[in-house]
Formats: C-alpha cells, sequence, structure tokens
C-alpha cells in the first residue's frame, strides 16, 4: 500500500482529495471540526517535507454553484487548525485555480472551492478529472468518507498520475484498521450489529460471518430475528419481508459456527417518546402496545461478558434509541464495555454514523482503538466490496 511516507515532496505539490464536507450552522460557522483535524496528519507531513498542498473537498449537496456551500466557510478553522494561514481559490478547476496553483510556494495550502459547484465532479467526468490533474505533481487521496464514490477527485483523477498517487494518513489509518478486524484479527472477534434495520446490514452480516466468532445483534433489527425465532414481540420496529433472510442468517451462522447473541429481555415502552411510560420485558413476550427501545439489564450483562473475552472488536449501530437518555443505558454499557476491553489490550473498531455520534455522545472516542471516518464506506468494505477510491490508488 502506497502512502505519502513513501514520498518525498520537497518542492512537489500534492493534490489532494480531503473530506472537508463538516457540518454548518445556519450562520454558516462550523460545529465539528473532527474531519479538518483528521486531514491535518498528512498535510503536516508534506509540508515538513518542503512541500505544498492544494486540497479538494466537497462540501454538503450544492445544485451547481451556490454561495451557500463555498468552502470559504471553512478557511479559518483550517488556519487554526493547521497553524498557519492557507488560501482559497474560488473554483476548483480552470484558469484561475491554475494560476493560484502556480503562485502557490513550498510550506503554504490553497484550498479550492467546492468540487460539487461541477456537475462533472459526481458523474466521475473524464475530462474534468483531466482538469483536476493539472493542479498537483502528487495525488493522495485522503477522503475514506468518499472512497466509495467513483466521482471524478475520488478516483478518476488518479488515471492522470500513474506511479505519483498514493494514500494520505487517515486513508491508510482506515484501511489497515478494517483489515485487522476482517483479516488479521486476533481471536475471539466480535461484531457487534445494531441500528433500526436488518436491511441495511444484511450484506454486512453475510460478509463477516465466516470471520468472526460472535455476531452481536441489537438495536431495532433483533426484533425481526426475536419474531423469526417465535417470539412476541410487541409493537416493536420488526421487518415483516425480511423474516426469511434472518432465519437465512441464523441458519448460516449455525453452519459456520459463529455464535448470534441476541437481547434477551428489553426495555420496553409505551410510546416511542422520552415520556414514555417504561418496563422491563422478556425480549420473547412483550405486550401489545408496548415496544423495546433498549437493551434489558440481563442482557447488557451478558453482552459485558461476551465483549471482556474478545480480543478484536467492531462495532457498527447503537443498541437502543440511544438519542433518547431514556433508551441510551445499553448503548452507553456496550461502549464502556468495549471501552474496558480496548483498556485490557483489545482492538476495537467503531464505525458508523450512529455509534460515532454514540461514542462521542458518551466521551468513549478516545478510548477505544479506532473511530472510522467514513459511514457508508465503512458499510461497504464490510460487505467486502472493493471501493472505487481505494482501487485507483492500487491499480
Ligand atoms: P441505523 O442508521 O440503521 O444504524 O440505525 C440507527 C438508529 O436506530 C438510531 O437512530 C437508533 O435510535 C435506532 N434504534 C436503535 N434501537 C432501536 C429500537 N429498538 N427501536 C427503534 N429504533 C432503534
Amino acid at each position: 500500500m502506497t502512502t505519502i511516507n513513501d514520498f518525498n515532496f520537497e518542492n512537489k505539490k500534492a493534490l489532494i482529495r480531503v473530506d472537508l464536507n463538516v457540518p454548518l450552522d445556519e450562520n454558516f460557522k462550523v460545529t465539528d471540526t473532527t474531519r479538518i483535524e483528521a486531514a491535518k496528519p498528512t498535510i503536516i507531513k508534506i509540508l515538513e517535507d518542503g512541500g505544498s498542498c492544494v486540497l479538494m473537498s466537497h462540501l454538503g449537496r450544492p445544485k451547481g454553484v451556490d454561495k451557500k456551500f463555498t468552502l470559504k466557510h471553512i478557511i479559518d478553522n483550517v488556519s487554526e487548525i493547521i497553524g498557519l494561514q492557507v488560501k482559497f481559490v474560488t473554483d476548483c478547476v480552470g484558469e484561475d485555480a491554475e494560476k493560484a496553483v502556480a503562485e502557490l510556494e513550498a510550506g503554504e495550502i490553497l484550498v479550492l472551492e467546492n468540487l460539487r459547484f461541477y456537475d462533472q465532479e459526481k458523474s466521475g467526468d473524464v475530462a474534468f478529472a483531466e482538469q483536476l490533474s493539472k493542479l498537483g505533481d502528487i495525488y493522495v487521496n485522503d477522503a475514506f468518507g468518499t472512497a466509495h464514490r467513483a466521482h471524478a477527485s475520488t478516483t478518476v483523477v488518479a488515471q492522470f498520475f500513474t506511479d505519483k498517487k498514493c494514500f494520505g494518513l487517515l486513508l491508510a489509518k482506515e484501511i489497515e484498521s478494517l483489515n485487522a478486524v476482517l483479516n488479521n484479527s486476533q481471536k475471539p472477534v466480535t461484531a457487534i450489529i445494531g441500528g433500526a434495520k436488518v436491511s441495511s446490514k444484511i450484506d454486512v452480516i453475510k460478509n463477516i460471518i465466516d470471520k468472526v466468532d460472535n455476531i452481536i445483534i441489537g438495536g431495532g433489527m433483533a426484533f425481526t430475528f426475536v419474531k423469526v425465532k417465535g417470539g412476541k414481540i410487541g409493537d416493536s420496529i420488526v421487518e415483516n419481508d425480511k423474516l426469511d433472510i434472518a432465519q437465512d442468517i441464523l441458519n448460516l451462522a449455525k453452519s459456520k459456527n459463529t455464535r448470534i447473541h441476541l437481547p434477551i429481555d428489553v426495555i420496553a415502552a409505551d410510546a416511542f417518546s422520552e415520556d414514555a411510560n417504561t418496563q422491563v420485558c422478556d425480549i420473547y413476550n412483550i405486550p401489545d402496545g408496548w415496544q423495546g427501545l433498549d437493551a434489558g439489564p440481563k442482557t447488557n450483562v451478558g453482552l459485558s461478558f461476551v465483549i471482556a473475552e474478545s480480543k478484536t472488536i467492531l462495532w457498527n449501530g447503537p443498541i437502543g434509541v440511544f438519542e433518547m437518555e431514556k433508551f441510551a443505558k445499553g448503548t452507553k454499557e456496550l461502549g464502556r464495555a468495549i471501552v474496558d476491553a480496548t483498556a485490557d489490550g483489545a482492538f476495537s473498531l467503531v464505525g458508523g454514523g450512529d455509534s460515532v455520534a454514540a461514542v462521542k455522545q458518551f466521551g468513549f472516542a478516545d478510548k477505544v482503538s479506532y473511530v472510522s471516518t467514513g459511514g457508508g464506506a465503512m458499510l461497504e468494505m464490510l460487505e467486502g466490496k472493493t471501493l472505487p477510491g481505494i482501487e485507483a490508488i492500487l491499480s
């Protein structure tokens, strides 16, 4: 795997695809700088070599040029986080961009305007990618969040840098971490798959089933499995058209000797609301009018034992409606068990938008081994797919 550490960037201009798609408030102020901070190590290494950085990214979902989505909004944050004033150019291709790059000196950083002001970015237009390729000597992809998209800046542009392309430190770490879980893992390996629906995670479960020893299925998706096993799930969320698939997964797990752990009990509520009345129920016997919204106390204890024995842990998806305080306990206790196992030497990888939000909310983000930055990209890797942005560097 070629990374920026295999190049010396002295007097070179690095064209770096970063993920600066940060959330903004109504006054266009950045509300979470995680993604900018994640891009920093790659930028610093290139500057320290004596090179310069041309940063390209998308921001939001503009339809054509729309100044609401200008990357100018984040220039001050990038400058502050990197520790030097970065430059900005109001286009991402063409004369202005080329001029700004030509004037860029060693030790400087230039941010290009939003790539998605051009439809050609998402359509993966080759001519557009060729224009982008004029803006650097070496192409670096450091954007895991968009690595599953065959866009001009994430994939197509790489073909113009035959042996002058590589992974940035962030993307390399993402690939290594997932590899550490799926291919070079210390056993026992435990995957926790939670979230609302089984339909979005079927391919993940099928792909990892013979790579892991335990699969903990939690959250809303557990009820489809409990129902197919004959449980009475009351008004809990269920996908009746996925019962066959749930049964297939249970059969497959049995044939591969992979243990599937379903919740034993739940916190059931009489409404999907913070003000609901609640009771602890056996998950196979939830009364009508009640829905399971969090893992129950017996489940939490059981899961903590499974996790304590694991040497490699993958967590994707909350095991309860953690956004509501009343139903956050299961997800929090699960997070704590993962933190404890990590302190005891296990490797833990947390990924997927909601579980990342959960570990941040509970203050566990720096107590697990790795927090992935890409939701969709991570799911596709877990599904066993080859991501076009990664393939483009490797080929
Ligand atoms: P996903 O995007 O599929 O990972 O689902 C994440 C969402 O699942 C979160 O917003 C949780 O609130 C929700 N969720 C977790 N457990 C349950 C449950 N038992 N019932 C309904 N929604 C749930």
